[in-house]
């Protein structure tokens, strides 16, 4: 593949910009990757894998000279980042960022951003429950989507050269408004999170009364629940602290529905028990005729593939 960008800078250098230069550098798609991070460790853990061709001390220094800067923060601190970039960006560059909600970061980033600056917003839905620089792997965004947002004045050729960049790490590409993503995230990701993050809290209060049974007899429906609330705290909290608004409608939903099964186990209704169920068999099919899950028993654990949750 044709490299697309001649520097790219990435700001954050955890798991998925980590697994950005992997995949960016399996493709051939960048002429060089240069990457910063917060703190000295993580930059000196960088440098010492060769994550990058170059390791920066400094966001600044990163951007200059760069035709493609990816925020690669948690949510909350895209503003504060940007801020700090904007005077070193030159007219003509692309800046984009990967974090798990869009308006939020809209609203953040783009006031800070100069004229001539091409700010096209962007989010893999990818991810596993690891964080830092040795947590990436180029596979990460294999037949994973990528949802961009651009805004309407966004330049046409500038969103298809990201687009192409996603496409040669393996993802499918696609576009919306960056409420709609917010509000189809908070279904198929936030909430969910919160649900995990709720059971796993649950039974730990219940492990007082239990003991350790409910680590030692802990079935594949509780451990998925560990795994997804074993994801970065500091991500999760931004990412509820941003997509407030849609997060609380989906859990007041949410909600309405757990009381109605509730009801229906009182009540000894296995009728209505029944038909849901079947209901939710069938969106499961439609995710696995997507590509977006694998039909092997056990989500195909034997064959030892690296689990994928998305942020
Ligand atoms: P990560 O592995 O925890 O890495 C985060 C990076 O951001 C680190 O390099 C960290 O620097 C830096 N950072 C943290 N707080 C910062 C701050 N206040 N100011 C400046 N830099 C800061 O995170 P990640 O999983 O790659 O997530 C990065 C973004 O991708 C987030 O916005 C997240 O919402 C989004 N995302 C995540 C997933 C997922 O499943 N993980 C999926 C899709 C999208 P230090 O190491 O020096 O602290």
């Amino acid at each position: 593949m044709s490299v697309l960008y001649k520097r790219v800078a990435l700001i954050g250098l955890g798991l998925i910009a980590g697994s950005m230069a992997h995949a960016m550098r399996r493709a051939g798609l960048a002429g060089e990757i240069i990457g910063t991070a917060r703190s000295a460790d993580t930059r000196a853990v960088a440098a010492e894998i060769g994550l990058c061709d170059r390791v920066g001390d400094t966001a600044a220094e990163a951007v200059a000279g760069a035709d493609l800067v990816v925020l690669a923060v948690p949510v909350g601190a895209m503003g504060r980042v940007a801020e700090g970039i904007a005077p070193h960006l030159a007219p003509g560059t692309t800046v984009t960022d990967v974090g798990s909600v869009k308006k939020d970061v809209v609203d953040q980033v783009g006031p800070h951003l100069p004229e001539g600056i091409h700010f096209i917003p962007g989010h893999p839905l990818a991810g596993t429950e690891h964080s830092g620089p040795r947590s990436g792997f180029a596979e990460l965004f294999q037949d994973r989507y990528t949802l961009l947002t651009p805004v309407s004045d966004s330049d046409p050729e500038a969103v298809a050269r990201l687009r192409a960049l996603w496409e040669g790490m393996g993802a499918r590409v696609e576009e919306m408004d960056a409420e709609h993503h917010d509000l189809v995230l908070a279904v198929t990701s936030h909430t969910p999170h919160l649900i995990a993050y709720t059971m796993v809290g649950v039974a730990d209060h219940l492990r007082r009364v239990t003991e350790s049974e409910v680590i030692k007899y802990s079935a594949a429906g509780f451990r998925d629940f560990t795994r997804i609330a074993a994801s970065d705290p500091t991500m999760w909290r931004d990412v509820f602290l941003s997509n407030k608004e849609a997060t609380l409608d989906i859990l007041g939903r949410f909600t309405e529905e757990l009381f109605v099964l509730q009801r229906a186990i009182r009540m000894g209704d296995g009728d209505a028990l029944f038909d849901y169920f079947t209901r939710t068999r069938a969106i499961r099919r439609g995710i696995i005729e997507a590509g977006q899950d694998t039909d092997a028993p056990n989500f195909g654990r034997n064959a030892a593939k690296k689990g994928s949750n998305d942020g």
